[in-house]
């Protein structure tokens, strides 16, 4: 399956989400980030059931016992800053896995709208690896689709999985669009986007509840 959405599941996940999307209980800067970090322990959790497996022998105190363990290590990236929390909670599942940093951010022109500016890259070759992608919030999918048409420039992943909190549908659509061979993966899709691209009804802005507010550009 393409999209995943999580909140169709009985899970706990949506405990979390309706703890992350409450305007008064989201104010807990701190609570508000370990949610965050939960459901990227969720998701990674699930996006490891479409990993490859290889048997490996285990001994015990008793003997040896056969154990399913991952083949290879995926590549887990975090779109900066939004990405950091989510980032985080995948690698406590993650926990050997490469690493990328991608800063991009929404450049705001005086008339409200704005383009991707992408500054800071840095990563594994990616050819023939797993790449799973980390960014709470799929809005527009503008910076995911060009994040992605840079990493691959470092080399042709053997699959891409995006990890979001939560994903509004017109976001999926120009991703799968532009990138058609890619797995979302969301705690929730939301239907729609106001007039500054933000997802409704969603959670507000995911950098600032996690870091605080900073100065526009
Ligand atoms: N980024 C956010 O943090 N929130 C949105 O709703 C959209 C983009």
């Amino acid at each position: 399956m393409r999209v995943t959405d999580l909140s169709k599941t009985n899970s706990l996940v949506n405990q979390y989400l309706s703890e992350i999307r409450d305007v008064h209980i989201q104010k807990d800067r701190h609570r508000f980030r370990k949610n965050i970090e939960r459901c990227g322990e969720i998701l990674a959790y699930e996006i490891s059931k479409k990993l490859t497996y290889e048997v490996k022998e285990v001994t015990t105190p008793l003997g040896v016992a056969k154990v399913p363990v991952l083949k290879e290590q995926p590549i887990v990236g975090a779109i900066l800053r939004a990405g950091v929390v989510l980032h985080q909670g995948m690698l406590h599942f993650f926990d050997h896995a490469d690493n990328a940093f991608i800063s991009a951010y929404r450049k705001h022109n005086a008339d409200g709208s704005f383009e991707i500016a992408l500054q800071y890259l840095s990563c594994p070759p990616l050819q023939g690896r797993v790449f799973i992608l980390a960014d709470p919030m799929l809005a527009t999918g503008k910076s995911i689709v060009t994040t992605l048409e840079q990493v691959f420039q470092h080399g042709q992943p053997s699959h891409t999985h995006i990890a979001c909190v939560i994903a509004a549908q017109p976001g999926i659509d120009w991703v799968l669009k532009k990138i058609p061979d890619v797995s979302i993966w969301a705690c929730a899709v939301d239907a729609e986007l106001d007039s500054r691209a933000y997802i409704v009804p969603g959670l507000g802005d995911a950098g600032d509840l996690s870091f605080g507010s900073k100065i526009q550009r």
